[in-house]
């Protein structure tokens, strides 16, 4: 049915591949272009027995010059950006000269946030939404116009969260309530590693996002916290009791748009104490940072330098063990009564590297960036413009989750959290 150019290719990107070769019926011919080449051709000789078609290249995709030229010699019909939310706007860029639509999985945020030009504007936006985070959907909804004007749709965020828990909103708001007044999406996960500390994905991006001060929407505005100072303990099913943090997440900001009246929406996320005590001392000594330093003459970003020395994230598949459990609690109105629904997903990490040789957080992650594709490829989403998950029909999306490997669950009387 069509081709996709994949960029990227660690350990989102590597799900989302072995799962589109896995459906070969829509995606016909892939190209898997990375900034490191020697890892799509590992990765493409892997797959190389099924019947999608694999090509790989090199690309550095912070060079918009870059993608236009392997777009151009590819032509696909869609990209996916599974590469860093610092590639989104050049990718985007690409995307608009050569008329392609585009897809990823994390909104922007500058590589750089000392910028002075990219500081000005965030200063603004600080002031004037009430919430600190670097990452937020105003450069890519900047682009909405320009898509609308190219016949061209962007889509954002099609991981777990965001994507799947923007998906169970939009399907929580069509079938079992009339209105949404509570959201809170809880992240769960239960795996184990046996490390005393590694990051499940990117550890630059999981860091900085974990060490940003906490928020949510409430009556309209944001309400931030210092981080990690709202701590709740919920009973996950098939997890068992987890302490679990609210944190600044990017679903927030585009479901306070599209889900009309909601009140109040936050989101957790757990994590184990020596996790929360290794992060709290490296930020302390400053390994954080992203501003560069001068060492022994040569210029260092310390949250780089950490990033050399973690477990890589797709190493930790064989090693962990356990569930994760990620889902939306909702409260409101359904034919004038009170209502309550969870929808969630568990998923086994054991089960995920049996599987595809990743563990369940880049499962989760890569499942629905290959599905949001599907949605584009087979025209299933098809609407001009620049949006996010909740934006579309979401029963497309919630039954492919059920036949590619996310399968989820119900419950009429959740454990509300308090
Ligand atoms: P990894 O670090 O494992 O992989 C990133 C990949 O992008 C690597 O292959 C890397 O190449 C490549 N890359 C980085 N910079 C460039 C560049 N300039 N040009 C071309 N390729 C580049 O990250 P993850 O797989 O863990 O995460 C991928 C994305 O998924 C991120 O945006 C992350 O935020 C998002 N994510 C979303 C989630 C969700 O639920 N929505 C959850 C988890 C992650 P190289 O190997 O050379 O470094």
């Amino acid at each position: 049915m069509g081709r996709a150019l994949i960029i990227g290719c660690g350990g989102v990107a590597s799900v989302a591949i072995h799962k589109c070769c896995q459906n070969s019926e829509v995606f016909e011919e892939i190209m898997i272009a990375s900034r490191t080449k020697s890892k799509c051709d590992a990765l493409a000789e892997k797959l190389s027995g099924g019947k999608t078609k694999i090509q790989t290249a090199q690309v550095d995709a912070d060079n918009k010059d870059e993608v236009v030229a392997l777009i151009k010699q590819f032509q696909p019909d869609l990209v996916m950006n599974i590469a860093l939310p610092y590639q989104d706007l050049t990718i985007m860029d690409a995307c608009l000269e050569c008329g392609v639509n585009y897809m990823d999985t994390a909104n922007y945020e500058p590589e750089d946030i000392e910028d002075p030009e990219w500081r000005a504007i965030y200063d603004k936006r600080c002031k004037e939404e009430g919430f600190s985070a670097y990452f937020d959907y105003s450069w890519q909804w900047a682009y909405k116009k320009k898509f609308e004007e190219a016949g061209l749709t962007a889509l954002l965020g099609s991981g777990f969260d965001p994507g799947v828990t923007q998906a169970f909103c939009a399907y929580a708001l069509k079938h079992e309530f009339d209105e949404i007044d509570t959201i809170d999406i809880l992240d769960c996960n239960g795996g184990d590693h046996g490390y005393p500390f590694a990051t499940n994905f990117n550890p630059e991006i999981n860091l900085r996002e974990v060490s940003a001060p906490g928020s949510y929407w409430e009556n309209g505005h944001w309400v931030e916290i210092p981080a990690m100072s709202i701590k709740r303990e919920y009973d996950f099913e098939e997890v068992g009791k987890k302490d679990m943090y609210l944190l600044h997440h990017e679903e927030i900001e585009s479901l306070a748009k599209n889900i009309p009246g909601v009140k109040r929406i936050r989101f957790f996320m757990t994590f184990g104490q020596s996790y929360l005590d290794h992060m709290r001392c490296l930020e302390n000594v400053g390994m954080l940072s992203t501003t560069p330093i001068n060492y022994e003459g040569k210029e260092i970003v310390p949250i780089q330098f950490l990033k050399a020395l973690l477990p890589d994230p797709a190493s930790l598949g064989p090693r962990t063990k356990g569930k994760t459990n990620i889902g939306c609690i909702f409260t409101g109105k359904k034919d004038g009564k009170e209502k309550t629904y969870y929808v969630y997903n568990v998923c086994d990490h054991q089960e995920c590297y049996k599987e595809v040789g990743s563990q369940a957080i880049s499962y989760t992650t890569g499942v629905p960036a290959m599905i949001g594709a599907m949605m584009l490829l087979t025209g299933t989403w098809n609407k001009p413009g620049v949006y996010t998950v909740e934006e579309f029909d979401p029963d497309p999306y919630m039954e492919a989750l059920n036949k590619w490997g996310l399968p989820w669950k119900e419950s009429f009387e959740p454990v509300l959290v308090e």
